[in-house]
């Protein structure tokens, strides 16, 4: 029998399931990368998004050939033909590969017709497998992510002095998510330059005639796994001890602020989430950094990341379908292209994005996912305009970040309550408001900022389906109180600048 092994651009860790499966045998075991040119063109894509993965590929396609694995590596149109010369080749009985994170990615594999047998090796990327994840659900009478992050906790003894959280509590929240003051100074991110294989890759990139989103250069993430680590290590000796106090905090011209940057390497399996989680433990024994920095942070890892993918796997398909308030807008036309719009906070996020692929939790929660929620943007065509805007965008990722958390698509099932917000929240959590020329606190009129007359109209619309939803009791209280002919000015100015956009 001769095994191969495939591997796929967000697999990229010796240690992943498939290469720990055959490490015995190293020399005896086919490896093949394959570079498709057909799947790049199922999505606009980021041109870093695709720099990140091609050159991450490479850079580990090379680091797998000097450790003795025979390694193949295809630039194709297709999959599949590509797979079956290499089989064939190889005289492969057995195609291995991990599990893929992502739903549509197995489906499509399923589909193939294979020379030889296929056998996925479970996922080896999370700290929780889907098993281990649904049994816990079954043993539940409801999901919540607090429940989770505590069970996460104790499994792993992350924080833990016995059985008990150090520091006496699960969750320091409410020390987090200040809003910025004046003259705050993030530290600086850590950037590489572009090495000989980043720089074929953009050229590369830059060949192909396909339709793609944001800019490709100036390119300074990290393709390595050591490039990953050296991200990682910055952002612990520069960037932990303030990480939490300005989680929610947004400032014009800081893309990164305290954030550590690691989504785009860890999606990849250039880092593993255990180890990002035992170092940053290790740095709170160390340096004695605020445990709400660091229990911040870990929650993030340990709760939300594992917390997202549980979710994913556990829904039916229809999922990703999912639409409770039944939005049917398509979206801005600014999306793809900050220039077009004049409302501030949307503009510089949106700037960030086709700069770099990046943008923070609250960026992306509350400015970026809001403004769509509100306006009545259809779940689907958000999400897909997420997944091709960002860096560490997948699929595990994505439908439940934006189906759920953001479009709260799904009733319910992932969030207690919409993130819709007004100018108000921006206007607190961000200097945006300053410079627009829109006015934050005007709902109607000529200047009234967009945010407003869609969050009130958003209320209006929903509210009978909001009702059943004991956190928004107070808001639809403010809305019941809203002088009737203003609400109607609210609506049809909304209705208006929808028809406008
Ligand atoms: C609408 C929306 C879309 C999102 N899309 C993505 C996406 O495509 N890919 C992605 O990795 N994350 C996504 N997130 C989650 C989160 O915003 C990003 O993981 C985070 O902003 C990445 O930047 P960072 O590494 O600097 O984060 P930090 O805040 O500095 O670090 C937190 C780390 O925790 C993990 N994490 C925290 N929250 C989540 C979460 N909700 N889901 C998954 N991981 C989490 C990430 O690995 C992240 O690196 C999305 C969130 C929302 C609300
Ligand atoms: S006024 Fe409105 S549009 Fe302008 S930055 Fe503030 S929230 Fe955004």
């Amino acid at each position: 029998m001769t095994i191969g092994i495939w591997i796929l651009g967000n697999q990229l860790h010796s240690e992943q399931a498939a290469l720990l499966s055959c490490k015995n045998n190293k020399q005896e075991t086919p490896v093949i990368f394959i570079e498709s040119h057909n799947y790049i063109q199922e999505k606009p894509y980021h041109q870093q998004k695709l720099v990140l993965v091609f050159s991450a590929m490479r850079h580990f396609a090379e680091e797998l050939s000097s450790q003795g694995w025979q390694v193949s590596y295809k630039i194709a149109q297709d999959f599949e033909p590509s797979l079956n010369a290499w089989i064939n080749q190889h005289k492969i009985t057995e195609l291995r590969l991990v599990t893929p994170c992502d739903r549509p990615f197995s489906r499509l594999i399923e589909s193939f017709k294979l020379d030889c047998q296929i056998k996925f090796i479970p996922n080896n990327h999370f700290l929780w497998s889907q098993a281990e994840f649904k049994q816990w659900n079954d043993s539940r009478k409801r999901l919540l992510l607090e429940d989770f992050y505590r069970e996460g906790r104790k499994k792993f003894n992350i924080l833990m002095e016995g059985d008990q959280p150090v520091g006496e509590k699960w969750n320091f929240d409410k020390q987090n998510r200040k809003p910025p003051k004046q003259n705050l100074n993030p530290p600086t991110p850590l950037w590489f330059e572009p090495d000989e294989i980043t720089q074929q890759v953009i050229k590369d990139i830059k060949s192909y005639k396909i339709a793609t989103y944001g800019k490709i250069e100036p390119f300074k993430w990290g393709v390595t796994r050591s490039q990953a680590l050296q991200v990682l290590e910055h952002f612990l000796e520069n960037n932990l001890n303030n990480f939490g106090t300005y989680q929610d905090a947004m400032v014009t011209g800081e893309y990164t602020m305290w954030h550590c940057l690691i989504s785009p390497y860890i999606n990849l399996g250039l880092l593993t989430p255990l180890e990002v989680i035992r170092k940053i433990e290790k740095a709170y024994d160390e340096f004695d950094y605020p445990l709400n920095s660091v229990e911040g942070l870990i929650r993030q890892i340990l709760g939300w990341r594992e917390y997202m993918y549980g979710i994913y796997q556990l829904m039916d398909d229809d999922y990703r379908d999912k639409n409770w308030f039944n939005h049917q807008e398509t979206l801005p036309e600014f999306y793809w292209n900050s220039e077009q719009t004049d409302m501030n906070c949307l503009k510089q996020i949106l700037q960030q994005v086709e700069e770099t692929g990046y943008g923070h939790h609250i960026q992306r929660l509350m400015v970026l996912s809001n403004f769509a929620l509100i306006f009545g943007v259809s779940p689907q065509t958000i999400n897909d305009w997420f997944h091709s805007a960002f860096i560490d965008g997948y699929d595990w990722v994505m439908v439940p970040n934006v189906i759920g958390m953001g479009q709260f698509a799904d009733g319910g099932i992932l969030a207690s309550k919409p993130y819709a917000a007004s100018a108000n929240y921006i206007n607190k959590m961000s200097d945006y408001c300053k410079n627009c020329v829109y006015q934050k606190t005007k709902r109607t009129g000529e200047k009234a900022c967009p945010f407003n007359f869609f969050y009130w109209d958003f209320l209006a619309r929903h509210q009978d389906k909001l009702k059943s939803l004991g956190r928004m009791n107070l808001v639809l209280a403010n809305l019941k109180k809203m002088d009737s002919e203003e609400l109607q000015e609210i609506q049809s100015q909304a209705q208006q600048w929808r028809e406008e956009h």
